[in-house]
């Protein structure tokens, strides 16, 4: 991933409807069986190169839902043949799309350090200030 979308998910469809890489599946489809929206990592590429931030974060009504997840990248395979929070497809062949097998884009101005650890894609607007 990329992006992980967490269980403040009020299932409004906005998302799904935004990403430009079918990446996100419904609740009724979530691979976990949670009753929330699911980021496919293996299908995430963070928008890069189609727009200038990830599009689910910018139209997704709850914010803080939607953070920063690890990259994609053969770097953290065991990363995501591991954990629990993902489902990995599988080819015709019934290989694991892993990062591995095939690596995603990911945004390369987003620290690690503010990956995985649930740091908002969209922050909240900043308070409005009375004036005088
Ligand atoms: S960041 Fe972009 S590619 Fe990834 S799930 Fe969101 S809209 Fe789709
Ligand atoms: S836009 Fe946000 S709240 Fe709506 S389905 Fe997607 S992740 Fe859930």
């Amino acid at each position: 991933m990329s992006v992980i979308i967490n269980d403040t998910c009020i299932t409004c469809d906005a998302c799904l409807q935004q990403c430009p890489v079918n990446a996100i599946v419904d609740d009724l489809s979530n691979p976990l069986g949670k009753k929330q929206y699911y980021v496919q990592p293996d299908k995430c590429v963070e928008c890069v190169g189609i727009y200038d931030d990830p599009q689910c974060a910018a139209i997704c009504p709850s914010i803080g839902c939607i953070t920063w997840d690890i990259p994609f990248s053969a770097e953290f395979n065991d990363h995501f043949c591991n954990e629990t929070l993902y489902k990995l497809g599988t080819t015709k062949e019934g290989i694991l799309k892993s990062p591995s097998y095939k690596a995603k884009s990911y945004r390369k101005d987003i620290p690690l350090s503010d990956r995985g650890v649930g740091k908002q894609v969209q922050e909240a607007p900043e308070e409005l200030h009375e004036v005088g």
